[in-house]
């Protein structure tokens, strides 16, 4: 935890007890520590600020939020202030710089203390700088890094500068001495007066996007919210047992079930990877335990592990160079990126990828293995252009899983084996009849 006052800190009764929760990629009620806390405030609002920063081009030439994902936050987002509202907890969201929005309702409503999720990437630390700087003195700020499935109060590292560069490394000392923490009580519920503020939440045309039909080829029909969230896990374990076969069909690229396709719930924080730790434990227990079960939690420490690379080298997981500070002859060259990125180019599989994300905002592990190297090893352009891409793109995106994943591929990562991938034999391999390519293209 980090508790601060944002300035010299001179508390007075009358505001001792009015806080606000700004939501950020914590879109949930349950097993939400930041929550819990901030609930044994007496007054409490729940805020949560769509940045119009995350509609400009960046230098990439794409914006931060595309139509996929947007889509997504809002459902999300409506199944949080559904679910706050049993705590009698109102939710106030709003497109708008959130230096602009918090500073103002801290002054209205008298709030002593901010809560919210402690991010450490530089946007998100700056967003915050900027709010601190227009807060009043007062102001105090408790943060809690709630986003791992290993708390860093947990792991057996002295720091973070010692978090091994090779995964197995990592994962074999956090498996054998660290433990996932239980799930969080519930937030208290407060008095019903609490609940004085009615705003609705945005439609997807205030965020400047036009409806659009879902690609009935969609490997899979993604919809936000904690309440799916929970019956998409629920169906993956005790419905269907695909979970059993995990580590075979990983790797697929058609249908619902290859994966969990839990994705886009965990990157905005719909669902802890905790809450879907212990339910693979109860379905251990419970049904059947096997190396596909293991292999889930194998992937959520993959997560894990690419946040605390991402604490451990900060800004570099940016850079061209990467966390290597290695230096290739990168490319920069426009027509081969529109290639790439409309799927015309000289590799089927790839083309084939590249369509399913532009058209549904979704790609498998394997298919985004594939792009990535494709892009960035064989065409030799600057990694981060594919990096942009999919992050405007991707419903599941995630700041540390999207850039360390594509500095692992490109070579400037934690790769020891700086793979790079031949296309036609992936294509044979894990697509043998054509049928992923032939749906695509
Ligand atoms: C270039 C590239 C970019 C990627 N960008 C993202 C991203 O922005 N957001 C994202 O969530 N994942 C990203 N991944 C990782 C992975 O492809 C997706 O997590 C996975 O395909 C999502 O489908 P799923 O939920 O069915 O995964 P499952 O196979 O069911 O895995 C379960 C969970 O484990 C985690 N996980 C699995 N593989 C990885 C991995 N390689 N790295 C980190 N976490 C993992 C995810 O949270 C996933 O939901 C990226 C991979 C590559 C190669």
């Amino acid at each position: 935890m980090y508790c601060t006052a944002a300035k010299n800190a001179e508390k007075t009764n009358s505001l001792k007890d009015s806080a606000i929760i700004w939501f950020r990629n914590n879109l949930r009620t349950q097993d939400n520590k930041t929550l819990v806390e901030a609930s044994k405030h007496k007054q409490l609002i729940a805020v949560y600020t769509i940045s119009p920063n995350l509609f400009k081009k960046n230098k990439y030439g794409f914006t931060k939020l595309g139509k996929y994902r947007a889509k997504f936050l809002l459902e999300s987002l409506r199944d949080l202030k559904e679910q706050l509202k049993t705590y009698n907890i109102s939710l106030i969201c709003k497109v708008a710089l959130p230096e602009q929005l918090l500073p103002e309702l801290i002054k209205k409503y008298k709030i002593n203390t901010l809560y919210l999720q402690e991010e450490w990437t530089q946007e998100e630390e700056d967003e915050l700088t900027e709010v601190v700087k227009k807060a009043p003195e007062h102001l105090q700020i408790v943060q809690f890094k709630d986003q791992f499935l290993y708390h860093p109060n947990a792991i057996p590292f002295k720091d973070y500068a010692q978090i091994p560069d090779v995964f197995t490394n990592f994962r074999k000392k956090v498996e054998k001495y660290a433990q996932v923490n239980y799930l969080q009580s519930t937030p208290n519920t407060l008095d019903k007066e609490n609940l004085i503020i009615t705003n609705a939440i945005p439609d997807f045309g205030d965020l400047g996007f036009d409806e659009f039909e879902t690609d009935p080829r969609s490997a899979f029909p993604f919809k936000g919210g904690s309440k799916n969230a929970h019956e998409r896990l629920h169906y993956y374990l005790w419905e269907s047992n695909a979970i059993t076969k995990y580590k075979e069909t990983r790797n697929g690229l058609l249908g619902p079930d290859y994966s969990s396709k839990l994705s886009a719930w965990l990157a905005n924080g719909s669902i802890s990877a905790r809450e879907v730790f212990w339910e693979v434990k109860k379905y251990e227990k419970e049904r059947t335990k096997n190396q596909s079960t293991y292999w889930l939690i194998f992937e959520l420490l993959w997560r894990d592990y690419f946040k605390y690379i991402s604490l451990k080298h900060n800004n570099k997981i940016f850079q061209l160079g990467g966390i290597l500070n290695k230096h290739y002859d990168w490319n920069r060259d426009k027509k081969t990126l529109n290639q790439w990125v409309g799927g015309c180019t000289k590799e089927p599989f790839v083309n084939a990828n590249m369509k399913e994300l532009a058209q549904t905002g979704f790609m498998s592990n394997r298919g985004r293995q594939n792009v990535a190297s494709y892009w960035a090893k064989s065409l030799l352009q600057d990694w981060r252009y594919g990096a942009a891409y999919f992050e405007e793109m991707l419903i599941d995106y995630d700041v540390h899983s999207n850039w360390c994943n594509w500095l692992y591929v490109s070579g400037v990562g934690n790769d020891p084996r700086d793979r790079k991938f031949n296309i036609a034999l992936q294509a044979d391999r894990y697509d043998p009849k054509k049928e992923y390519q032939n749906q695509w293209i």
